[in-house]
């Protein structure tokens, strides 16, 4: 507003001004976050000339553009392209020569200059430009598959600038009409289906495709290369969408056969969330893109999906845990054809209205098709897994503020995603799952192909379960501020009934310098016994500091649940009678409320409640079940202990014996080799229980027989390649990572090897944490000196850091090799990674020295890094913590 105001004046000035000069300068500053909306646009025509053997594009961008006030210049969005001529024409087809001026380069902000003051109105501008095609897997990128190389684009979150210019911001939604011109010998795709070819000379044709449904930017894409495309089965007609939609698969050249399972699973999917929403996937076809190299896990562009490629590329040999996360992230990304496609946030502090919901939705969608997956304990883990960096000072909330690009950058976190999912179940059963539905349905019919705020959808929730703004509060309580609710309970007996007492607070760590005061609205669920081994749940909205429950039916010898199904997004300390007596009625609890009990323990150790004894106490009996997720629920917490508690081989010794009770016999009844027929869970639980025994328990038993694996493995073939698939695919990168640290250099000679000719996407994830494992001193660094190498692809630098930082020793030479290196670093993978960068090389931190040498060094550098600031203080935040609580804990507390 001050700034619109402030424009008007300078443009009446300069309108007169303007006489004696020929290019008038803006002098209302440089947009850096909103774009004005004075000017808007309304449509864009990208024409683009595409080679992928060139290291640059051309092209031109023409966009619709309705000036809503007389103005010498409008503001848009551009990175790194070179524009060589910009034409501004009226609606009666008079033009004006326009210029393109970059006015904030760090940001992409740029400004179309008139030359004059021009009315409101209709006007197009049509900018011709070239651009690199960029380095970081942004924008529209350059990526090698076995020599060949392929473009592929990625705007989100706003890296649209760095491909085209326009108003890359999300509230602005229009159609696109994108025409590629290519090599004849290469396949182009795009958001809609191609309707036209244009055959050129020298060898080129240029490909014309339908105009989309109002888009953001972020969600343009295409891709050309020497793909295989392969037609997968079509989507039928269903109610809600009266034609069948074509589905394709596009794979690097070679790999479309692999991309065949995918496709199979992908119309059950489509057709369970029509049947949600209630209406029809509105986009004219389904294509699945397996990218050789990419940022993310995937990214739902309407109807261009695009995938890591280990997500699409499936075979009887690949590992269960890609073949479930395939189907996982499927669900995820189709979800986000209606949430984020179909209505858009308008701005990223409602980024959570696409990732939260999706998040949700794929849990819903896995439930129906898949219920084996478990996806109702995945949500809990993820809940839990949010928790714990939703007890930072330095969290963020799930709207949080935006104050820079920074903010845009590192809002793709576990409190977008998993916090916000576990929120949204939270109050589907709080107002019941069909009245939620309805306020559903109702929020994407009324808003489709537009824009919608949380305050929209909390409306037409609110309107469908005829809730008041009791219910609204509550749920804000939730979306607007950060931190865990902490529910402290106890049971009393009082006047011939069961009284259950409530008092919440935020939940802190051991060591937190947070405020402990403060307020949410609860949907807080209790299940308890009563008579004849039944039970019953009862549900209150808390939203004062202290309430109660009358637990109808139950007698003062109770047990309750704190948590019923795990649905509530908060945590619970019972009083120390009460919580016996659930500890004692564990085995009866479904396994929803054994992991929200499993999350008590961790939380109770972290917070300094509970010790080390208590936690091995509990473990045993959580390893007891027969559920995979409830089986290893603590085995971050023992893992914790055995990294940074046990100070000496006594308490050492106690932590791996404790290990081998709960878990070698089962380890050895899975065996090492996949069975026939056997359950994609015991394939997920024996890799799981190989990994924490081998690396983490470093059990001797373990290890000689994933070594045995590796030594096959490592054998060449006559053709040179290594016989990766010898090993059990599921154990591959732990029989690798055993394999660097027990054989050294030789192993690490011919991983090294290998990664130059292995491009199984699966197999390579394996060598990189393989060599990221090693650990004698030699080895660790010529393993991470390859993140400076080609040979590892940019999206692939952070699986082998992240494999490197485990032990003490290995965090200061890794820390050592980042500090001289970080530069080089951080030119191979962009500024806008900058956000993870301190966690990803100091991530596991536990000393004031490391948090205090991650500070100083980080420091100078957080303005060249958008989203360093909030990265740094996490994990420096984190490493105090921890260093808090393993100089608090006794360590004598493991021999108990
Ligand atoms: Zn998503």
């Amino acid at each position: 507003m001050c700034t619109t105001r402030r424009f008007t004046l300078a443009a009446l000035a300069l309108g007169i001004a303007s006489f004696n000069a020929a290019a008038a300068t803006p002098n209302d500053s440089a947009p850096l976050g909103k774009l004005p909306r004075w000017a808007q646009p309304l449509a864009y025509q990208l024409d683009l000339r595409v080679d992928p053997q060139q290291s640059d594009y051309s092209g031109s961008a023409t966009i619709d553009i309705d000036l809503k006030q007389a103005a010498d210049h409008l503001w848009l969005h551009g990175q790194d392209l070179n524009v060589s001529k910009v034409t501004l024409t009226d609606k009666r087809k008079k033009t004006y020569a326009a210029q393109y001026k970059v006015a904030a380069q760090k940001e992409g902000v740029a400004a179309i200059e008139f030359g004059q003051t021009l009315p409101a109105g209709r006007y197009s501008v049509t900018l011709e430009y070239s651009a690199p095609f960029n380095q970081q897997l942004e924008g529209v990128y350059k990526v090698s598959s076995q020599g060949a190389p392929y473009v592929i684009t990625q705007m989100e979150a706003i890296s649209a600038r760095y491909a085209f210019p326009g108003f890359d911001e999300p509230a602005f939604k229009t159609p696109f009409t994108l025409s590629l011109t290519v090599p004849e010998n290469q396949v182009a795709v795009a958001n809609t289906r191609q309707v036209g070819e244009q055959k050129l000379d020298k060898g080129w044709h240029k490909l014309s495709f339908a105009p989309t449904r109002p888009l953001p930017t972020y969600l343009v894409a295409f891709a050309v290369g020497p793909w295989d495309v392969v037609n997968g089965p079509e989507i039928p007609a269903t109610k809600w969408r009266p034609q069948a939609t074509p589905l394709r698969g596009i794979a690097p050249h070679g790999e479309g056969e692999r991309i065949k399972p995918a496709l199979a699973q992908t119309p059950a999917i489509i057709t369970a969330l029509e049947d949600y929403f209630g209406f029809g996937y509105p986009f004219d076809k389904v294509d699945l893109l397996a990218a050789p190299d990419f940022a993310a896990g995937a990214m739902e562009n309407p109807g261009l999906v695009t995938f890591r490629d280990y997500l699409m590329l499936l075979d009887a040999n690949s590992p269960a845990h890609n073949v479930r996360g395939s189907f996982n992230v499927t669900a995820h990304e189709l979800a986000h054809q209606w949430f984020g496609d179909t209505v858009t946030m308008p701005w990223w502090d409602d980024l959570w209205l696409n990732e939260a919901f999706a998040t949700w939705m794929q849990s819903k969608i896995t439930r129906q098709l898949h219920p084996e997956y478990r996806a109702d304990l995945e949500l809990i883990s993820g809940a839990s897994y949010a928790m714990q960096s939703d007890s930072l000072v330095s969290v963020r909330r799930i709207r949080q503020p935006i104050t820079g690009n920074g903010d845009i950058e590192t809002a793709f976190d576990g409190i977008t995603y998993q916090k916000g999912a576990a929120v949204l179940n939270m109050f589907e059963r709080y107002l019941g799952a069909e009245t939620f539905r309805q306020g559903v349905r109702a929020y994407i019919k009324q808003h489709q192909f537009s824009s919608a705020t949380a305050d929209d959808l909390v409306a037409a929730l609110a309107k469908a379960s005829g809730k008041d703004q009791r219910f609204a509060k509550a749920m804000q309580s939730f979306l607007d501020q950060s931190g865990v609710p902490l529910v402290d309970t106890s049971l009393s007996w009082e006047d011939g009934k069961a009284v259950l007492h409530l008092k919440q607070q935020r939940y802190l760590p051991l060591g937190s310098t947070g405020e402990a005061k403060r307020l949410w609205g609860i949907p807080v669920c209790v299940r308890y016994g009563v008579a004849d081994g039944a039970a019953k749940t009862q549900c209150e909205l808390l939203d004062q500091e202290q309430g109660k429950m009358v637990l109808q039916g139950a007698s003062a010898s109770s047990w309750y649940m704190p948590n019923a199904d795990a649905a509530g997004y908060y945590r619970f300390n019972m009083a120390r009678d009460d919580l016996a007596r659930l500890t004692a009625s564990l085995g009866q609890l479904p396994d929803t409320e054994q992991l929200a009990y499993a999350d008590a323990v961790n939380a109770g150790f972290d917070s300094g409640a509970l010790d080390a004894a208590a936690v091995l106490a509990a473990a045993p009996r959580l390893a007891q079940s027969n559920t995979r997720e409830v089986a290893t629920a603590l085995i971050p917490t023992l893992k914790w202990l055995s990294r940074h508690e046990a100070r000496n081989p006594a308490q050492q010794a106690r932590l791996v014996e404790l290990a081998r009770q709960m878990y070698l016999p089962r380890l050895q009844q899975l065996g090492y080799q996949r069975r026939a027929n056997e359950s994609q869970d015991d394939a997920l639980l024996r890799a799981s229980l190989a990994n924490f025994l081998a690396l983490d328990m470093k059990l001797p038993e373990v290890r000689q027989a994933l070594l045995a694996q590796g030594k096959q493995a490592l054998q060449p073939n006559a053709d040179g390649q290594l016989k990766l698939a010898a090993a059990n695919p599921d154990l591959l990168r732990s029989v690798l990572a055993v394999s660097t640290q027990d054989s050294g250099d030789s192993a690490i000679d011919v991983l090294i090897k290998a990664l130059g000719s292995t491009s199984e996407p699966a197999q390579r994830m394996a060598i990189l944490t393989g060599l990221g494992s090693a650990t004698a001193a030699g080895s660790a660094e010529r393993a991470r000196n390859l993140a400076l190498d080609p040979r590892v692809k940019v999206g692939e630098i952070s699986t082998l850091l992240y494999a490197s930082r485990e032990d003490g020793e290995g965090r200061d030479a890794m820390w050592t090799w980042f500090t001289a290196n970080h530069a080089q670093l951080i030119k191979r993978s962009g500024d806008s990674s900058g956000g993870k960068l301190p966690g990803l090389v100091a991530g596991d931190s536990c000393s004031q020295r490391e948090a205090d040498r991650l500070t100083t060094f980080f420091q100078p550098l957080l303005k060249q890094l958008p989203g360093a600031e909030r990265g740094l203080a996490q994990t420096r935040e984190k490493a105090l913590l921890c260093t808090a609580l393993r100089d608090k804990q006794d360590p004598e507390a493991i021999l108990h």
